[in-house]
């Protein structure tokens, strides 16, 4: 069997481990040994040399991200195993044989017990994305693998990494691993999106909106929307589904609002008007005279670290003040936060003092979260990143 280097946890820093959380900081290590760098398979042993786990090895806060409770050598069969596992999980829940809808995650990192590996499937194309230099350096080996379980489902694999790496950032660029492919032309739930894999935002879509989006369409009935934070129409789209009047789609990028047009203009009927403003968020819903029936509010992670939770808190509170305060009575607020460090408390805490700012009552309709295609590893909570509250104004 392959030596890795060997990393030794201090006394009692390996009660995490025991309970399968995946990442080791860098306060519970007490020795390294074998020189590991950036990227390199560790194994590693409680403080009285029990083997614990194996994983990838990093420099920063989190020293180490587990892949794997038993010894392995981390080989190509080891991780066909672990991707066919994840790709299974997908099969079983019928995600590739769904008329209806052709995007899924395809490897959604910890939730998949493989930390720092991101996969979209857009109708083909994979859309690969490493958290972490371990994961990035695999890339063609995931190519392989994915190709090889997917066989002909799969068009091109593009690796899009060099915005999600930091530490590697230099070595980090983005590639097609296998084929090549132009704008994906993709189906959810019967509605066609186009997405810019290449030039768009994350993977090039929010597929973990998707059963949020598809609620929406039920209360859009002859309503007057507003989708701020829009990206290229994806709440707008389903709102014309459901028979808005009208849809205003708001977004600072120009890039997403010009596919939002297009997306609007494939999918909306007659009896709809939209309108598209490339415009701040915070500025639109100041300068606003529209009574709007109905409010998405999904904004970017607003704390992407544990030390802006506060400032991020503030944001939460201040726009959804101001969606509350402009709504027509009674009114729907579709509020979301996608910041992994805000706790769904703290987000309920702070949409809850934004109302009560307002004096107008509320209701809670529906909790919302990601769908199962982005999954929650019970012993890692910190992957429940989305948190969304449907609210009744009046
Ligand atoms: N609801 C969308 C996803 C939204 S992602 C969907 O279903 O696809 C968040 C979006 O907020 C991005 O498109 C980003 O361009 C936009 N954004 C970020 N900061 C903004 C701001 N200050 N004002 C307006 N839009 C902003």
């Amino acid at each position: 069997m392959t030596t890795f280097p060997k990393v030794t946890l201090k006394s009692g820093r390996d009660r995490s481990v025991r309970r399968f959380h995946l990442w080791i900081f860098s306060g519970a290590i007490k020795k390294i040994e074998g020189g590991p760098e950036d990227g390199d398979t560790v194994e590693v042993f409680s403080n009285s040399g029990e083997y614990l786990a194996t994983g990838h090895f990093q420099n920063g806060s989190i020293m180490i991200r587990i892949f794997s409770f038993e010894q392995t050598d981390a080989g190509e069969a080891f991780w066909h195993s672990k991707l066919n596992t994840a790709i299974n999980y997908r099969k079983q829940l019928g995600f590739f044989d769904n008329p209806g809808t052709n995007i899924f995650r395809l490897i959604h990192g910890e939730g998949d017990r493989l930390p720092g590996l991101i996969a979209d499937y857009y109708n083909g194309v994979v859309v690969l994305q490493a958290h972490s230099v371990g994961m990035y350096r695999m890339r063609s080996l995931f190519s392989k693998i994915i190709t090889d379980i997917l066989n002909l489902r799969v068009i091109a694999i593009y690796d899009k990494s060099s915005s999600t790496l930091n530490i590697a950032g230099k070595e980090a660029g983005n590639n097609f691993l296998y084929g090549k492919a132009d704008n994906a032309i993709v189906k959810e739930y019967g509605n066609q999106f186009e997405i810019d894999f290449i030039g768009g935002q994350k993977t090039g879509f929010f597929i973990d909106q998707r059963e949020n989006r598809r609620l929406l369409q039920n209360y859009c009935s002859g309503k007057k929307v507003a989708n701020i934070f829009s990206y290229t129409g994806g709440f707008s789209v389903y709102a014309a589904r459901g028979n808005a009047t009208l849809i205003d789609s708001v977004d600072a990028s120009e890039n997403a609002i010009e596919i939002a047009r297009i997306n609007m203009n494939e999918n909306s009927g007659k009896n709809t008007s939209h309108r598209f403003y490339c415009d701040d968020a915070f500025d639109f819903l100041n300068n606003a005279t529209e009574k709007y029936d109905v409010i998405i509010l999904d904004p970017p992670a607003f704390a992407k670290h544990q030390n802006a939770t506060k400032n991020a808190l503030k944001a939460y509170r201040r726009i959804n003040e101001m969606a509350i305060r402009m709504m027509a009575s009674p009114g729907i607020l579709f509020t979301f936060s996608c910041s992994q460090v805000i706790s769904r408390d703290d987000f309920r805490i702070a949409v809850f003092a934004a109302a009560a700012t307002t004096g107008r009552q509320v209701r809670i309709l529906h909790q919302l979260t990601q769908p199962p295609d982005h999954p929650i590893n019970i012993y890692h909570p910190e992957g429940e990143y989305l948190k969304g509250l449907v609210l009744y104004v009046e």
